[in-house]
């Protein structure tokens, strides 16, 4: 199902997942009088903290599906791994938005850097690989390191596995569960980066400015906007592409390798997220739009608002224990601080964030 009038105020917004994003995505649904309904197995998600009406329950439970619907005039999600017959259920019923395409052609990785190439898009080499043949093949082809991965389920660097010389393919493929996968020839980027933009029914284009993001252990830590890159325009014509190519409704991050080549920068797509971005947290205080608003809006049918840049910005994350400092950071007044809510710290588990803006001046977007 579709719809293209706008949702008026005191509409229903159901939300697939209820961890951190879809708090985020609540909390905007209600700046802008619109009611949020989360769907999440886990009675002690974080956006249950945030909404009247919540659903605790299995995602392929049908039954469940159908009240949650009935309830709602959209659906959206915060995560990629919405199952495929949940996301028919839903889709059958109600508006998703993003549509199940988006869904299937980013949950598996081989169906997404296809899709990619076919759209004349640079992605690192890549080959499929379900056997220790397949993967030792490929590891002649890219040689090393490279890396391997599995086609889905893969986030913050699990299910990820770096192929180092004298590693055994078999053994490799082991350390992932022998599952679906991909080999990636290694990529030396000199930074990463990543678009967040939204796109509307009616096809109009968002993008905030690229933002530069920089990794711990495979997890996002920090994220810099500007990123230094003189590349902006053809990251933005890229991410327009993918987002009409998919007519797609809502935010995406496309997160991006920036190479250096004969003293060029080249860019090179690492993968796409068909949802709100831990990379974009920024632009709650750091654009004219939030990320979260921004998606509410191009899921209920109203015009996309200005993503100008409010000041230079730097997002960092608090990442297990870091949040135990929530009382100097509370007491920093350069900083805005985000707890998600989260009861039980653990190691790499993604606890609030903290935003600070350098200079006042609206700039870009
Ligand atoms: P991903 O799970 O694909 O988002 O990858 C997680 C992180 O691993 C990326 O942000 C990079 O830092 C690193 N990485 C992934 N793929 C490659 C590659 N082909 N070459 C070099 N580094 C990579």
């Amino acid at each position: 199902m579709t719809h293209e009038a706008p949702l008026a105020p005191g509409a229903t917004i159901g939300i697939l997942g209820g961890g951190q994003l879809g708090r985020m995505l609540a909390m905007a649904a209600a700046k802008l009088g619109l009611r949020a309904h989360v769907f999440c197995p886990d009675p002690e998600s974080p956006a249950f903290d945030v909404v009247r009406v919540t659903t605790v329950a299995a995602y392929d439970d049908e039954a469940a599906l159908a009240r949650f619907l009935a309830s709602v005039d959209v659906v959206t999600y915060e995560f990629e791994n919405v199952p495929e017959t949940t996301a028919a259920f839903v889709a059958a019923q109600r508006p998703l938005y993003p549509d199940v395409r988006a869904l299937a052609t980013t949950q598996d990785r081989l169906i997404e850097k296809t899709f990619l190439r076919d759209l004349g898009i640079a992605t690192a080499d890549f080959a499929q690989v379900d056997t220790a043949s397949d993967l030792a093949a490929a590891i002649t082809a890219f040689g090393y390191p490279s890396v391997l991965k599995t086609r889905r389920l893969g986030y913050d660097g699990r299910g990820q596995v770096m192929i180092r010389e004298g590693m055994d393919p078999g053994t490799a493929l082991a350390s992932i569960g022998g599952q679906p996968a991909i080999l990636e020839r290694f990529v030396p980027f000199e930074r990463e980066v990543s678009v967040v933009a939204a796109r509307d029914h009616a096809g109009a284009f968002a993008a905030y400015e690229v933002i530069e993001n920089e990794h711990e252990n495979h997890i996002l830590k920090r994220s810099i906007v500007p990123a230094a890159t003189g590349l902006a325009e053809a990251a933005f014509d890229m991410t327009g592409r993918i987002l009409d190519r998919l007519g797609y409704v809502g935010v995406m991050a496309v997160e991006m390798f920036v190479v250096r080549e004969d003293g060029q920068e080249r860019l090179i797509v690492n993968e796409i997220a068909p949802r709100v971005h831990n990379s974009g947290h920024w632009t709650l205080e750091g654009a004219v739009t939030s990320q979260f608003e921004q998606h509410i809006r191009a899921v209920a049918g109203w015009p996309l608002g200005a993503t100008a840049r409010l000041g230079d910005v730097e997002m960092t994350n608090l990442i297990g224990h870091d949040a135990d400092a929530w009382a100097q950071l509370a007491a920093d007044p350069a900083a805005h601080l985000h707890l998600y809510g989260k009861t039980e710290t653990r190691p790499g588990r993604k606890m609030g964030h903290v935003t600070r803006l350098f200079s006042a001046q609206p700039s870009g977007g």
